[in-house]
């Protein structure tokens, strides 16, 4: 399964010709296998890259399975360099010829559906499940004390009778040891497996006490919950991780969208934009950028310091050095600011950020 490894591969890749990146989505509407090579062989027609074509083709007529999703594949021959990388989510198809990798669509796949943990919990114990772009799969399980009914008569009726509360009392220590102790299962197992966003299924009352149980730093990471039984099937799961993964990204997104173009507004710490949010990837200001998928423009990049811009300078401004031009600044700038060690949100559609120009970046400082 593609991991942040390999994405991080494609951003220190700097291949010295340009290199070939392809997106195909596999399952099409008709279905047939035969329908997506056809496909494909179509998007290569565009491309003039003979060796890169043969590579790509190679891979998928000899060692792809076509079971997947989706298809990234990169391809720069002459330096020897390819990678395919089968999805288990939808992409976009698209195929370009640029200076660096296009990683766009990986970086949102992986921002939205990658390294989520999931806790199906009850009073007595959970069901853990790591979902990573499309994959899931359960990893663990606990079962804590089991909790005894209350008879007829009981705690709830009687409230305040001899026996009535300290069998309610003693219930509620039970649950509370159980919460405790699937807190710190569940602790290890997001550790173990690097998760990053954590979904919470059951009852809403339960779901409260799990979540109160965690250490606060997990705590932060539960980004969305919901009502679903423990006994619920892998099937009804992955539909409703899709769901929620999805969501809670776009929200997000929506969220850092209005953010920086209030910010800019103000003259504070926003910019939208390409040329502003070129400076401020270059000089290492820009903290989050929020970019379009689609959204490409050609540029001048200066190969002295890096510095990027759409305007045809005659000299650099950070350097005085001479600038080259480059098909995509947008991709460009994307794999900048993540060397820079911005987060960079990569957005399918959103109105307001294409009427701002189509990227923007909250600042640091
Ligand atoms: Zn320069």
């Amino acid at each position: 399964m593609f991991s942040e490894r390999d994405l991080q591969e494609l951003f220190d890749f700097t291949p010295e010709r340009p290199i070939l990146s392809l997106y195909l989505n596999t399952k099409t509407s008709e279905g047939t296998i035969d329908v997506a090579k056809l496909h494909l062989h179509n998007m290569l027609k565009s491309v003039d890259l003979p060796k890169d074509v043969q590579a790509i083709e190679q891979y998928s007529n000899m060692n792809y399975d076509w079971k997947s999703q989706s298809l990234a594949m990169f391809s720069c021959a002459d330096q020897g360099f390819f990678r395919a990388y089968p999805l288990s989510v939808p992409v976009n198809d698209q195929v370009k010829t640029t200076e660096r990798p296009v990683t766009r669509p990986l970086i949102h796949i992986m921002e939205t559906y990658g390294y989520w943990g999931i806790v199906l919990v009850d009073k007595q114990g959970a069901r853990l499940f790591s979902f990573h772009l499309g994959g899931l799969e359960e990893v663990g399980g606990f079962l804590g004390e089991e909790i005894k009914q209350i008879k007829r008569g009981g705690a709830s009726s009687v409230r305040g009778r001899k026996g009535g509360s300290s069998s309610s009392a003693n219930i509620e220590n039970i649950i509370d040891r159980n919460m405790g102790k699937i807190a710190e299962y569940a602790g290890a197992f997001f550790k173990t497996r690097h998760i990053r966003r954590i979904m919470i299924g059951g009852s809403d009352d339960n779901i409260v006490r799990f979540k109160e149980s965690l250490p606060k730093s997990w705590q932060s990471l539960v980004a969305a919950s919901f009502p679903l039984s423990m006994t619920s099937d892998h099937s009804e799961i992955l539909e409703r991780a899709f769901q929620v993964a999805k969501e809670a990204e776009h929200g997000h997104q929506s969220k850092m969208v209005k953010q920086a173009i209030i910010l800019a507004a103000k003259g504070s710490n926003g910019v939208i934009g390409l040329n502003d949010t070129l400076n401020a990837i270059h000089t290492g200001q820009a903290q989050t950028v929020l970019v379009l998928e689609s959204y490409s423009e050609h540029g001048f990049r200066c190969p002295g310091c890096g510095f990027m811009t759409t305007q045809a300078l005659a000299l650099c401004p950070f350097c005085s050095g001479a600038f080259i031009r480059i098909n995509d600044a947008v991709e460009m700038s994307v794999r900048v600011a993540k060397q820079k060690n911005a987060s960079v949100l990569i957005i399918p559609e959103n109105n307001a950020l294409k009427e701002a120009g189509a990227i923007a970046a909250i600042l640091r400082y």
